[in-house]
């Protein structure tokens, strides 16, 4: 089988990764020995999760109900490193959606002309109509992040980004729009062994990019540049929400459980939804 990228994923594994990371990764330990601070040492019980999946499942339909019947408009911003897992839990947010109304944008890199546009525009056009949720798989913070690690812009461009996007947020929240901004948090070695289970399954391999190749090598940078981000981009009416996900499906369960805590929809059963778990999920003091 010819691996994507000539193998450079499980090249990087075996001669570059951190001694540590690595041995982690062959002796099968999870991140809480290298990510001191992640919470549990065990994945969530299969059947925990599935009695309370279920039970968040039935809440998001009900939400779409109230959605479309009152015409709300709710855009949720997913942002965080290569397979912290931005897709996976926007799938099941929307598994027992109606897809009319649940649209997932995950937009590709600005085009000639979407780059001469003010940074912003191409995102306001994705922006929910009346009855329905956005998922932004990826947003404008790429500007804060990826595109900081990749040069893709430059500093000056950057700064202006960061002088406008709290306004801009307040005008969509102030406009009405229910806004969410979820940061998934991965930990490094846990990544790494997300990235070589794409490199050698074939229905995976699609989301390895070469920047995935790349950024495996500038995990100090991206956490400068995502500190950073998350500092300048809190305020009070678009807060960021963490969401620790080395452990993918308690990482599902609170997202979906946030979401539904934070919007008053019809028929809201408070009992169904449970507890956050602080530990997991909560402001950005939790990310590390
Ligand atoms: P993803 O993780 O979204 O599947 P990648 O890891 O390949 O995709 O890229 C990460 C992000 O960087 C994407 O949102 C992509 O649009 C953006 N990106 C890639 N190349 C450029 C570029 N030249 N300029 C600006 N953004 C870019």
């Amino acid at each position: 089988m010819t691996l994507p990228f000539d193998g450079a994923i499980s090249q990087y594994f075996e001669n570059d990764a951190p001694k540590d990371i690595r041995k982690a990764i062959k002796t099968g330990h999870k991140d809480d020995i290298l990510n001191p601070t992640y919470p549990y040492d065990e994945e969530i019980a299969k059947q925990d999760y599935k009695d309370t999946y279920e039970a968040l499942q039935i809440e998001l339909v009900k939400l779409q109900a109230w959605v479309k019947s009152s015409g709300q408009r709710i855009a949720i911003v997913f942002e965080g490193r290569d397979a912290a897992g931005k897709g996976g839990t926007i799938k099941r947010f929307r598994e027992n959606l109606n897809p009319r109304g649940a649209r997932v944008v995950a937009l590709s890199k600005p085009t000639e002309t979407e780059a001469t546009q003010w940074y912003f525009q191409r995102y306001i056009t994705q922006l929910p109509a009346g009855g329905e949720i956005v998922f932004f798989d990826r947003s404008w913070y790429n500007r804060g992040v990826v595109e900081k690690v990749f040069d893709f812009c430059s500093d000056a461009e950057r700064e202006h980004f960061f002088t406008q996007v709290t306004e801009f947020e307040k005008m969509l929240v102030d406009e009405g729009i229910h806004l969410i901004k979820l940061w998934l948090n991965v930990g490094r070695a846990e990544q790494l062994r997300r990235f070589l289970a794409r490199e050698h399954d074939p229905l995976k391999q699609w989301k390895l990019s070469w920047i995935d190749v790349e950024g495996l090598k500038r995990w100090d940078a991206y956490s400068k540049a995502i500190r950073e981000t998350l500092y300048r981009s809190q305020s009070a009416h678009a807060p960021w929400t963490i969401v620790r996900s080395d452990d993918k499906k308690r990482a599902r369960l609170e997202a979906i459980r946030h979401v539904l805590l934070a919007i008053d929809y019809d028929n809201k059963d408070l009992e169904a939804l449970g507890a956050p778990d602080t530990q997991i999920c909560g402001g950005p003091d939790i990310w590390d």
